[in-house]
Parts: C-alpha cells; structure tokens; sequence
C-alpha cells in the first residue's frame, strides 16, 4: 500500500513541509521565511500569524509539488523550532502577544536573580535544564506580568500556553486539543523528566497557574484530526517531537550509545542514554529523548553556537572563499599539523563552558599563515568543539558508539574525516539529511500502522558514507592540547576548562 506522510518542520526563520513516502522517500516540499522580529536588543520575536500562514502554504506548496491532494495524506507529524512561546486566548483563538523566541535573552536578569538564591541545582534535578532565558518558564512568566490583563485571564482559565508544536495543533485542530509531546514538555523548565509531569513547585515558583498548560502525551499518539478549513479535509496529526529529538529519531538513533550531531548554523549534539536520564556535572542538558507508549528514553544535549555560522563569517565577513564548499579543497592542501587555531567565541561559548562573555580568536599564526590555514582552522573548530561535548559527555559516564551526523556541513568530507579523526569514533553520514521532517514523518508513521516497529523504521535508514577514525592517540591529544590552550586564552575569567 502506498502511504504518504506529511511531516511540518516550523523552524525559527522558515517553515518547511515535505511529503514522504512509506519508504522515507521525499516526494514534495515547500517551504516559506518568515520576518524576524528584534524590538530590542537582546529581543527575538515572531508574530504567531506569521508562523500559522507561512506552515499552511508550506504544506499547500508541498502538496502540489507532489502533485497530491490532501486526501492523499495518510497521517501528519509535526516537529518545530523548541522553547519558543505562545500565549492565545482559548475563546478567540488569538495570541496575546507574539512568540518569544528561543534566542530572546530579555528574561536574562531574572534567571540571575534565581540563580542568586541558589535555584539552579534543584531546576536542574527536576527538569535536566539549566537556568537560563533560553528555556520556555521566564518566557511565559514575562507574557503573563508584561501584558495587559493577561494575569486576570489566565485565573479565570482563559488563557493556553503552549510551544509552537502545541500553537499549530490548537490552530490545525480548529481548537479541539491542546497537547504538546514529552519532548517538547521537556523543554520548558516546568515539566518534571522524572515524574513525568508539569511540577507543582516549579508552577509555583514561576508563578503559572496550571489551567495554561497543554496535555503531555507521546510523541507518537493520535493529536486529533485536522479541520477543513485548515488543510482542505480532515487529516490525522500523530506525530510531534521538538526539532532535534525529531532529527535524532529521522537518524534512528533508537538504542543507547547512539549519537546524532546536527552541523547547520550551530551545532546539537543529542546522545541516546536509555531508559535512565544521566544528571550531567559537565553543564549538559539531560532530556527527554522520545516517548513511545508512556516509556521515556532520555539524551544529553550539548549545544554549539557556531558552527556553520564560522565558515559564514570566513566568506561573508573576512571573504576569504565565495564559497562555502571551497572551503573543503582548502583545507585538504593544509599542513595536518597546523599551528593555527580559531577559537569562534562570536557570541561566547555554549556547551560545556557556558561562558557568555568569552569572545573569538586566532592563535598560532606564523610568517606563513594564508587563507588556507585560516579556513582550515575554521573548519577543525566545529571538530573540536564536538570533541569539547565527548569529552564531557565521557566525565558524566556515558559514551558514545556511533555519530551520526547532518545538516548542511556534513557534505564536507575533510570536516567529517576530522571528526572522526578526534573523536575516535566513527561518524555516519546518511543518504537523506532532511532527518528533522523525516523524524516527524516516521513517529506519525509509526502511529497510523505505516511502520510496524522501531526495527521496521531503522532497516529503511541509508548509509551514504561511514568515516572511521585514522590516527593515532599521541596525534589526537597533541591536536586537543593546542586547541584547549586556545580556548583558555579567549575565556572571560578563569575558570572551568574542558
Ligand atoms: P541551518 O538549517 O542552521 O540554516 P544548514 O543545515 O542549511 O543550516 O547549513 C548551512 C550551514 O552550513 C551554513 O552556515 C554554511 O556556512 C555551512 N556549510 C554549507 N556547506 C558547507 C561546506 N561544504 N563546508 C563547510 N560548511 C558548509
């Protein structure tokens, strides 16, 4: 039987659709940008209408370049852009004030003053998170003090809260549910990964009242049917997971030891660690991986803020290449004992350093330092960072088997080559690198019956290239020894190193 899944990827400057067969095969897609908006420094925001508008045509878009009508559709999943929040009116279906994007730092005072009375370590042991702006709850408390009446709303149980995923389905349902996934859930710094459910302290101390929240169920369950009007028919929606546990799922990483590393712009990096969440003392991120039939799996999460973004600033800001793909010749013609090291601080360091004030450098040039070495050094500084997440993954006790790895990096083989190289492991390149819609796609799938098991799913994943590691130790630990040092040098006071 031919089936054919409609996977929505609501990103944070496009949303996407993309329509796949029962084989995983793509069929159709569509795709729209939408305005970003900065009101203040430090401020990122997108109009809820816009995020609504720009997901219908995208799925439109995606049909018609499939040439298929939406009763064509078998089952839809969804999968978006996490953390970021929408307050609307239960009554009217309106936003009361845009979406506070996940990048938004206005609530960054607050997190401090919470972490000045010593909140962090128990926020960390309830929900796995950190205590940063990041996170849905300053969000959402900032929407509820800062908009008017909005307080009055919510204790009457006019008001829902929810993260995107749980926005569309409202919309797509014509209101009919408002649930979100666990893995979504998981991001909020409201949801205990433990008790599996939103946690009364947590309410409290971010002053919610529990009537906002959306119900928490699998990320493959039925969420209800969309209407007519959104989508033409009525159409099932049985898949959601936010953007990177879905990514981990399109990769099938489904047994602990598994890892998936998303190379776009930044870089994630979510390792399977089983049925037991794994507390990190190494400021990773313990998540809810998936959620099939009320069992939990959990990841650690590091995240990386510059990774694509690097080869960017080498071509758009020092315009050393047209091109990003140039970069790769480059750096094959580059001595392997480079003396060069460019440590991308931009916007500080994310995992494992969290250092918000730590800024970008170069080290290590020589008289005969050119371009070539500079992009190289850009390029072996995504590698090293990764090695930066392994190695504290390694200090929390868990490892890591397999790494399997997209985005729009990973068509570059010297990148992926050094990965392995450092890593000591290796690293797994898949035919289709669209895993965030296709891990949608398969959780909605694996729902309506059109795959049968977890082990039916991961017989359809297509290995494009494997990269075994090729050097020695004494090479690798000569190679971190240079970058760690380089990293120290750019750091805003002394403290935690790697
Ligand atoms: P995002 O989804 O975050 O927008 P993509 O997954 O589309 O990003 O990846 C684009 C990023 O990958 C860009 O930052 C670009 O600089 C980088 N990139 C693309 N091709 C290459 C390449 N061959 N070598 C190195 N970097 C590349």
């Amino acid at each position: 039987m031919t089936c054919n899944i409609l996977a929505i990827d609501q990103g944070t400057t496009s949303s996407r659709a993309i329509l796949f067969n029962e084989k995983g095969a793509m069929l159709g897609t569509g795709q729209e940008e939408f305005p970003q908006l900065f009101p203040r420094n430090g401020w990122v925001e997108h109009n809820p209408e816009d995020i609504w508008q720009t997901t219908l045509n995208s799925c439109r878009q995606a049909l018609k370049t499939a040439g298929l009508l939406p009763r064509d559709i078998t089952t839809i999943g969804i999968t978006n852009q996490r953390e970021t929040v929408i307050v609307w009116d239960r009554r009217t279906g309106k936003p009361l004030y845009n979406a506070i994007v996940w990048q938004d730092r206005r609530t960054a005072e607050y997190c401090e003053s919470l972490r000045a009375r010593d909140l962090e370590p128990v926020i960390q042991k309830k929900t796995g998170l950190l205590l940063d702006p990041y996170f849905s709850a300053t969000k959402l408390r900032w929407i509820l003090e800062h908009t008017d009446g909005a307080r009055e709303l919510a204790e009457k149980g006019h008001l829902a809260f929810g993260t995107v995923d749980s926005f569309l389905l409202w919309r797509l349902t014509g209101g009919r549910y408002h649930c979100t996934d666990a893995t979504n859930a998981s991001r909020t710094l409201l949801f205990n990964i433990h008790d599996h459910d939103w946690d009364r302290e947590l309410l409290e101390l971010f002053n919610i009242p529990a009537s906002l929240l959306p119900e928490v169920r699998d990320c493959a369950s039925d969420f209800g049917q969309t209407t007519v009007d959104a989508l033409g028919c009525e159409i099932a929606i049985q898949g959601i997971a936010g953007d990177q546990q879905a990514a981990a799922f399109g990769q099938c990483c489904f047994k602990p030891g598994m890892a998936k590393s998303t190379y776009g712009t930044g870089c994630f990096l979510l390792l399977n660690t089983g049925t037991q969440p794994v507390t990190s003392h190494n400021r990773l991120l313990t998540t809810i991986g998936c959620r099939l039939q009320g069992v939990s799996s959990y990841a650690m999460e590091g995240s990386i803020f510059m990774a694509g973004a690097t080869i960017q600033w080498i071509r758009d800001g020092l315009k050393l290449i047209d091109q990003a793909a140039e970069s790769e010749q480059l750096a094959q013609a580059t001595d392997p004992e480079l003396s060069v090291y460019l440590v991308p601080a931009f916007t500080g360091l994310g995992a494992p350093y969290w250092d918000a004030d730590a800024r970008g450098a170069i080290f290590g040039l020589t008289r005969d330092t050119g371009i070539k070495e500079i992009v190289t050094a850009a390029l072996l500084s995504v590698c090293y960072q990764s090695l930066d997440l392994m190695q504290a993954i390694g200090r929390d006790g868990a490892g890591l088997t397999t790494l399997r790895v997209d985005g729009g990096m990973v068509t570059n083989n010297f990148v992926l080559q050094s990965l392995a190289d450092l890593l000591d492991c290796a690293v797994e390149r898949p035919r289709i690198i669209e895993t965030t819609a296709l891990g949608a796609a398969y959780l909605a799938g694996l729902q309506a019956g059109v795959f049968s098991s977890l082990d039916h799913i991961a017989k359809g994943w297509n290995l494009d290239r494997t990269f075994a590691p090729a050097r020695d130790q004494a090479w690798r630990e000569r190679r971190y020894r240079g970058w760690l040092d380089a990293v120290a040098r750019t750091r805003s006071k002394p403290g935690f190193s790697a």
